[in-house]
Parts: structure tokens; sequence; C-alpha cells
């Protein structure tokens, strides 16, 4: 190897460095692709693993994030706070440079930064989006657009048809919600999406109607409703979906990044329950994405989180243990649970159809006393029980500074060891657009 090297260095032409180029010693992956899991701290990935846990064998079984572990992350924005939010955080993840909370894509002086996805375009590659959230949300926005707030919902939606990258619109593929942002009275993006020759679909269950890129499909008015509350795993299906529609389409390659956007929702919530499901959907994605590694070797996979949130702990209230059988007791997400209760006279009765475990007597009082109070009482008073009978801890409806894990595989995935900046993910991965 080192000797045909010799050769070529010494008839230094055009066409050696063209050869040079194409040379399959190369080490960058053609194709990435870059998950994060929003809110994805630590404590979520450990929790789920007890959560996954086959109570049958005597082991505790790893999971996928156990097996592809390298390194970690350090989040904190360009300010004295220590705690990102998401836009700021997935600005420094698409970027490579540090903002302020609520930066879509602008540094501190709020001008625009230039994003991978920008770059892989540029490059020719193909570009993707699969989110469960509305598809203009804070992280796929700081791929696809530039805006001083995140809260500019309307004109972020924009910049997917307004932010051309050499003539052409930025995303090849987008799956998630937003029909709210995309088809208003003003400006009906989808339509100009059609008018650009992109297959569009509105409902899930209708996805395979899309046959080819360039596609979107928005499946929701805002977000995707909550895993546990819904009949299929929504990222899964689409993060499926997607790679089957990118899959060899361009010799140049695809960058696609791939969130799982409500974890974090839930952890504002502070609902395990609905946490833990996210994560289930999240973890089959990765699934999906690993396998596609394995059959295309020429392929990264990255996975982070942006930052975490709750400050979840997997043990509470003095006790030393964390009932994760209890988490999986319960069939649908705390909010729904409360409304249910709510709207119905028999709260046992109901209680009874979403666990397996009747309310005790000081359950029952305290969720009765608040549901003579108002929903949002309910909630919280719901949200006590289940805290309070899987031994499951919050600190706070927000973020925290903790530091996220990172997860590699394939091709390249040696570049992703140990404690790293967000901002090196992004770095390394620009290296790899860049070639
Ligand atoms: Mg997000
Ligand atoms: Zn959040």
């Amino acid at each position: 190897m080192k000797k045909s090297l010799i050769i070529v260095s010494t008839a230094l032409t055009v066409t050696a460095c063209a050869q040079l180029d194409n040379a399959p010693e190369k080490q960058f992956p053609k194709n990435i692709i870059y998950m994060i899991g929003d809110g994805m701290g630590p404590a979520y990935t450990t929790a789920y693993r007890y959560y996954n846990d086959d109570i049958n064998t005597q082991e505790i079984e790893k999971t996928v994030f156990d097996t592809i572990l390298t390194g970690t992350a350090r989040t904190y924005p360009d300010d004295d706070t220590y705690v990102t939010d998401s836009a700021a955080s997935a600005t420094a993840l698409s970027s490579g440079i540090k903002s302020y909370n609520g930066a879509i894509a602008v540094d501190s002086d709020k001008k625009p930064v230039k994003t991978m996805l920008e770059l892989a375009k540029e490059k020719n590659m193909l570009t993707a989006l699969v989110v469960t959230s509305q598809i203009n949300h804070a992280t796929p926005a700081s791929f696809t657009a530039h805006n001083e707030s995140r809260r500019n919902y309307d004109e972020i939606a924009n910049d997917y048809i307004d932010n051309k990258i050499n003539g052409k619109l930025p995303v090849d593929l987008m799956f998630g919600g937003g029909t709210d942002y995309f088809i208003r009275e003003d400006r009906n993006l989808v339509n100009e999406f059609v008018d650009n020759n992109y297959q569009y679909v509105d409902t899930l269950k209708n996805i395979n109607n899309i046959t080819q890129i360039p596609a979107i499909g928005l499946f929701n008015k805002i977000g995707l409703p909550y895993a546990i509350d819904a009949t299929k795993n929504h990222l899964e299906v689409m993060t499926d979906k997607a790679l089957k529609l990118i899959d060899n389409q361009s010799d140049k390659g695809f960058f696609m990044m791939i969130e799982g956007s409500q974890i974090d929702w839930c952890g504002h919530n502070n609902d395990i329950t609905c946490a833990m499901a996210e994560m289930h959907d999240f973890a089959n994605s990765i699934e999906i994405a690993k396998q596609y590694v394995d059959n295309n070797p020429d392929t990264i996979l990255v996975v982070t989180a942006d930052h975490s949130t709750g400050g979840l702990t997997i043990g509470a209230n003095h006790k030393y243990k964390w009932e994760a059988q209890k988490v999986k007791d319960f069939k649908v997400s705390a909010r729904k649970l409360s409304k249910k209760l709510f709207k119905n006279s028999n709260l046992n009765q109901e209680w009874n159809k979403y666990s397996s475990t009747p309310l005790s007597d000081h359950e029952a009082t305290s969720l009765n006393t608040a549901k003579s109070s108002d929903e949002a009482s309910l909630f919280i008073a719901v949200k006590e029980v289940i805290n309070a009978r899987t031994y499951t801890g919050w600190t706070t409806n927000g973020h925290t500074a903790m530091d996220v894990q990172v997860f590699s595989y394939g091709k390249g995935a040696e570049h992703f060891t140990g404690n790293l900046n967000n901002t090196d993910i992004a770095k390394q991965l620009i290296k790899f657009i860049k070639g």
C-alpha cells in the first residue's frame, strides 16, 4: 500500500490526484446518519436499560446504547448559564459554533453560521430530516434555517423553501409534524414543495405512498402524539422508510438527521412512563440505523443528546430501589391519564383501565382532592403517584447541565471518543462532508 502511494506522489499529475481522492484507503464515510435524543441525558439511557430488562433472565441485558457508547460531550451554551436549550445546542451540533439559548444556526452576533446539512447539499449529497416534533422545531431548524429566535416558527418554516443551496431546496426528504406552520393563510409551503416536484403525504399510515425523493411527510398539525399514546412507534416507522427511500439514490451519499424529539417533552413533564416509551422508539430507530451501517459499511452513525431534561434520577425518597416494572405498568402518558380521570366520575374505575395496580386509599384521596381543584392539579397529582410508586426523582421542569453521552458506529467511529465538546462532534462530521 505504501509503495503505491509513493509512486503516485512522484508522478504527481492532475489525474493522479483525482485517483488519490478516490483511493480505497480513504477513511471518510460517504453517508452520515446523525441521531439526536432531545433531552436524553445519561439517566435516561440508564433507566431505559432497567426498563428494557428481561426479568425472566438472570442478567440485565445491554441496550443498543450500551453497545455503541464511545464518549461524552459538554453541552454548555455561549453565555454564563452552563445550561443549554435545544436551539443553542443544536446550533453547536449542526455547525460547530456555540451560541446563545434560542439561537437557530446564528452566532452570538445573530449572524448565520453554515450548517453541515447546508454543506452536504453544497456537495450534492442528499439531505434528510426525520423528527417527531414539528419539522421546524429547534433541533431540525438549527440544521436548515437561520433565525435569531426559535419562536419565529413561520419564518423558520419559510427557510425550508427560501434557504436555497446552489439554487436548490435545502432538504430532499422530511418526515415530522407541522402542517400548522407549513399550510398558512399567508403562505402555503406544502404547495410550494409540490411545485418543486416533492411528493407529499399528511398521514403516517400513508407513508408508503411516498415512492421517491424529494418528498415531505407532515403527519400532524404540530408535533406527533407521544409514542406511549400512539398505536405505532412513529420514529421507527419514519426512520425505516427514510433509509429505504434514500438508499443508493446518490453516488455522493447522504446526510440524515434523525431526532427523538419528545424524550425532552416527557422530561419537561417529569413523566417517566412517557419518557421511557420515547426512549424505546428512539432505541429501535437506532437499531434500524445500525443495521443500515452493517449493510452499508461506508456509513457513520453518530448518536448523542443536546442536553439532559428534568434532572431525572433513578431512585428517590430515601429508598435504594427503582421500580422499572411499575413504570411499564402504566399504559398511557400522565397527561392522557389525568385527562381521562378528570372527565370520568368514577376515578378508581377509570384508573384501573390504565394501571394494573389499584389506587391505595392515600393515592385516591390525593387524586380526588386535586381533581376537585382543576385538571392541571390532577396532572401534577397523577405524576406524584407514578414517581412515588416507581421511586423516580426529578429536580426541575427544565434542562440541566449534565454532560451527555456520545455513541458512534461504523466508518470513522474512532473520531468520537473521550470527553468531547458538542462542537467537536459537528466539526468532525463537517470534515467528513468536506472530504
Ligand atoms: Mg428538539
Ligand atoms: Zn427541552
